[in-house]
């Protein structure tokens, strides 16, 4: 173990910056993080073990005990579970003899749950070492059973049990066109930097990650800023570093679209990292894939070098004097990640906390450098903008909304994938075009965005009306809102990073407040507390993952009220367990079988 921890921290050049990588390699080995691991990575990277246990216990995918050599983790998603998850998991934990969450005793195989892994269009899905599995199924999972207790290595296993398909359905002005390696970099020489920079203003393009910031702002401010202390190194008056960061930690369930865009366009995405660095001055790149999309990684690199070898990236890109590369980072199982500034701390090697703002990544990002976030959409946009013009884009979408927005869309739908629509598109169109019919509702923009009934299929996308990130979950009749709420509500309460208690009690709180109405012990009291934690959670959370836990069950309560309320006991209050039977105990000890040791809650007339 020694000198494979010796290696791997020369490999990342001993830089605190680089635990991830070095702690996902020693979890691939070992399974785990050893102990004796914990101090060597210490020592040799020159922070404290207590801080590399932190970061261990922070991400779902590192472990402090040891997990099966074949670590397997099934989706959680909600159209996982549309798709029969529950019952699979029960069967593979049978067929493999290991509870969920356990280790079997050989120390073969361990079995868990784990968030969204991205693959709700090929659901049910999950993820064996970190390679991601689509559509399994009952013969699937008879098949893997037998792989793994005959301990065949991942390369042995077929290979349609790791099959991605991209399903692409509708491509629209980004997708049907993308555009030739170089031409958004020659484009933007030739127009010059700054001209370039003004169309991408013209254009009107905005953050694509769901926050929605105009983008040429977002640059234009990174490059220079307001303040020329916040940009200039205080002691030396020197112009600090720049940096670009591409998110790719795309966690919301029901997205799904930068997994596409990076398996078939990433030249164009790097092209627009490229881009931006040109413009804002940057010398340095990343791009923080999520830890579930590992089987992208290879492929990445490979496209990284390929720009290398044409003179795209690296030294003296284009004979133009700029000096850009990009390194891929992945991420360890954290949907907060995903927030820029939770995403910066993973980036620098940190458990990923969301960060106070102001300031914001632009002034203080990257090891508290000037930095660019934004999203692989994003970039991929700006790069067709710098060959085609701004007004090309502007030409499509609303006033306020410009272009086009590429949506993931999954659940009860006949044709699940990618589709791209220009700003301002019906929501009935869109569910026309995936073969969805006898719908109930959506739930759009993920987790934390809307959930919206079919009395209001003609409001449109746009940032001024329906706003996502790109998830788009339908609904048909047979479904049960309440049970997609909980699934939400679950999941908020796993993905709370903990470091505010609003959030961390509040998002605990709603999960068993709502397990109670849902589970039939709730009373009209039990809403009205709802309804309280909801507003605690809104106001006081520290970072949009609090802010916006309740939605789900806020755009519901209002739409369904009647659901809500057929749930409850006509009693002012019932307690979360049942109290009878709390006290079996007492009775057994005490020798009482009387009727009179019995406690009845008993209903109120109506
Ligand atoms: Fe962490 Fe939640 Fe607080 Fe955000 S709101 S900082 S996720 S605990």
């Amino acid at each position: 173990m020694k000198q494979f921890i010796q290696d791997l921290a020369e490999k990342y050049h001993y830089q605190a910056t680089h635990l991830l990588h070095i702690l996902r390699g020693v979890q691939s080995r070992y399974h785990y993080i050893p102990e004796q691991a914990i101090e060597q990575i210490a020592e040799l990277l020159n922070i404290s073990r207590t801080h590399i246990i932190g970061v261990v216990e922070f991400y779902s995918f590192f472990h402090l005990t040891p997990r099966g050599q074949y670590e397997l983790f099934i989706s959680d998603s909600i159209t996982d579970h549309m798709l029969g998850k529950q019952s699979l998991i029960a069967y593979l934990s049978e067929k493999l003899n290991v509870a969920v969450g356990q280790v079997r005793p050989d120390g073969l195989v361990s079995l868990d749950n784990t968030s969204c892994t991205g693959m709700c269009d090929q659901g049910p899905a999950g993820l064996v070492n970190g390679y991601a599995l689509t559509r399994l199924d009952r013969p699937r999972v008879d098949r893997i059973t037998d792989l793994i207790n005959q301990q065949k290595p991942l390369e042995e296993w077929p290979r349609e049990f790791f099959q991605v398909e991209d399903n692409i359905i509708k491509p629209g002005l980004l997708l049907s066109q993308p555009i030739t390696h170089g031409s958004a970099l020659q484009s933007a020489y030739k127009r010059g930097l700054q001209e370039t920079l003004a169309e991408i203003d013209i254009s009107g393009l905005r953050g694509r990650g769901g926050a929605g910031y105009n983008t040429a702002w977002k640059w234009q401010l990174c490059c220079e800023g307001p303040d020329e202390e916040a940009f200039c190194d205080i002691a030396t008056h020197n112009r600090r570093p720049r940096f670009v960061v591409c998110n790719a930690d795309e966690g919301e369930p029901g997205t799904f679209k930068d997994r596409v865009l990076l398996n078939s366009n990433a030249h164009q995405v790097f092209e627009g990292m490229t881009l931006c660095a040109a413009i804002i001055g940057a010398k340095q790149g990343f791009l923080y894939l999520r830890g579930e999309y590992l089987y992208l990684y290879e492929k990445l690199q490979n496209v990284l070098e390929e720009r290398r070898q044409a003179g795209l990236l690296g030294k003296n890109i284009l004979n133009e004097s700029l000096d850009f590369d990009i390194e891929i980072c992945l991420g360890a199982g954290a949907y907060i990640c995903g927030e820029s500034s939770a995403l910066l701390e993973s980036l620098e090697g940190k458990i990923g906390i969301p960060r106070n703002r102001p300031p914001s990544a632009v002034i203080r990002g990257y090891l508290g450098n000037p930095t660019v976030v934004n999203n692989v959409e994003s970039y991929l946009a700006a790069a067709a903008i710098s060959v085609n013009g701004g007004e090309w884009f502007a030409s499509h979408g609303t006033e306020k909304s410009k272009g086009t927005k590429i949506l993931s869309i999954c659940g009860d739908c006949s044709r699940p994938g990618i589709y791209e629509y220009s700003f301002g598109t019906s929501i009935q169109t869109v569910l026309d075009d995936c073969g969805a019919s006898n719908v109930l509702g959506i739930q759009i923009g993920g987790a934390s965005g809307t959930f919206i009934s079919n009395l209001e299929f003609d409001r449109t996308l746009a940032f001024e009306d329906l706003s996502t990130g790109g998830a788009f979950v339908v609904f048909n009749n047979d479904r049960n809102v309440l049970e997609i709420v909980n699934n939400y509500t679950h999941f908020f309460a796993h993905e709370s990073c903990g470091f505010c208690t609003p959030c961390r009690v509040g998002t605990s709180l709603l999960k068993k407040q709502l397990d109670k109405i849902v589970d039939g012990h709730g009373s009209e009291g039990d809403v009205v507390a709802l309804e309280e934690i909801c507003k605690l959670l809104t106001k006081y959370s520290h970072c949009g993952l609090g802010k916006s836990a309740a939605n789900p069950v806020l755009t519901t309560l209002g739409r369904y009220p009647v659901l809500y309320q057929s749930q409850l006991k006509k009693i002012s209050f019932e307690p979360g367990f049942n109290l009878d039977d709390a006290l079996e105990m007492a009775r057994l000890m005490s020798n009482r079988t009387d009727a009179l040791a019995h406690l009845d809650q008993v209903e109120e007339e109506s």
